[in-house]
């Protein structure tokens, strides 16, 4: 039986993540550093062990015995997050680091690395009209400061160690992951659990007004959670040697994100704008070329249905925590 550990295994893609890899008979190990009890999903079968994986020692500990890695772990959120945690962005380093000298030392056949969209030249981000970023518009570098260094840097230290020692590193750049049992509160949020969450107060609480981050013509894609662990063990399990985009090509703004939000509650809200708040670069899409090469296959959940799930999700939860008094769910 295939041995696989998952890092960031109580975070929102982990925890869906462990759960297919145990649907597919693996004997999955997953790791996370928060407490049980807060993570987003527990998966029984599996084996749940509560780690801090900055630390070298933690990181041979959770990799030893195993052949696998999928390397979800990071310090990470919305905008809102990684434009005013910079330095704990970066510090995410010490993990993917840590786990690849693990990896090597341990004999681990394989490693996933989870990067992000966030490397990609800010400059090619400009216009609402992004064409699609390809796998080489993160050179010459520009990331995301922060949160997009870190990806970028860690990238560079996987492909490295695969010239140098070998291992086979599979790198999937995920551009917005959305879906159920992701943040939807609580300051780490994306802006479809955000906006869902802003609509689905005002049908429960009376509340009229919704406040956009930036002008709301910004655009992004965003990716349903079953399209990205598609995706993931796909890429793991493919030829493919460099960095690869993962995400949706559906771009929209914020202000169409909003429409749908509001279209499935059914609810109307009146629109306010804070050109203060984080915002992000101004158009971001995912140029799907390469992984419909290799893989004959690219995300195509359409928007419209992932969110459907997400809100019906988040709103269960919303009268869940109303019912108990409690406001937010997840730290
Ligand atoms: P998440 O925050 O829900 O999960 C990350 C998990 O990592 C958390 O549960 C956290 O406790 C854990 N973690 C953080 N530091 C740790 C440490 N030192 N030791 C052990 N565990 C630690 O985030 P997610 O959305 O599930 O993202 C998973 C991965 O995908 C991350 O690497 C993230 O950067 C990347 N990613 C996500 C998105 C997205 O839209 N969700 C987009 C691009 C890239």
């Amino acid at each position: 039986m295939k041995r696989v550990v998952v890092t960031g295994a109580g975070g929102f893609i982990g925890g869906h993540l462990v759960k297919a890899l145990i649907a597919k008979g693996y004997h999955v190990h997953g790791v996370d550093k928060k407490p049980l009890n807060q993570w987003y999903q527990v998966t029984e079968e599996a084996d749940n062990l509560v780690l801090d994986l900055t630390t070298k020692e933690n990181c041979y500990q959770a990799v030893n015995g195993y052949h696998e890695v999928f390397n979800l772990a990071a310090d990470m959120g919305g905008m809102g997050f990684i434009e005013t945690h910079k330095a704990d962005c970066m510090l995410s380093v010490l993990i993917n680091t840590h786990l690849l000298m693990a990896a090597r030392n341990k004999g681990i056949d394989r490693f996933f690395y989870a990067s992000s969209a966030c490397v990609y030249n800010a400059s090619k981000q400009t216009d609402t009209d992004n064409p699609g970023l390809r796998e080489s518009d993160a050179y010459p570098a520009m990331a995301e400061d922060g949160y997009g260094w870190e990806k970028l840097f860690s990238e560079r230290m996987c492909r490295h160690f695969h010239e140098d020692y070998g291992i086979i590193v599979r790198v999937a750049r995920f551009h917005n992951v959305y879906g159920p049992y992701g943040t939807y509160d609580g300051g780490r949020e994306k802006a479809p659990a955000a906006l869902c969450r802003k609509v689905i107060d005002g049908e429960l609480n009376g509340v009229k007004d919704i406040v956009i981050w930036g002008d709301g013509h910004q655009t992004r894609s965003f990716m349903y959670i079953d399209d990205c662990i598609k995706g993931i063990l796909a890429i793991m399990y493919s030829n493919i040697e460099e960095p690869i985009n993962l995400g949706s090509s559906e771009m929209v703004s914020i202000n169409q994100l909003a429409d749908m939000a509001e279209e499935i509650g059914g609810f109307k809200l009146n629109r306010s704008y804070d050109l203060s708040a984080p915002k992000g670069v101004r158009g971001r899409n995912s140029k799907n070329t390469l992984i419909r090469h290799y893989l004959n296959w690219e995300p195509s959940i359409p928007l419209m249905e992932g969110l459907k799930k997400t809100y019906t999700w988040i709103r269960e939860q919303m009268i869940e925590a109303k019912e108990s008094n409690k406001h937010v769910r997840f730290n």
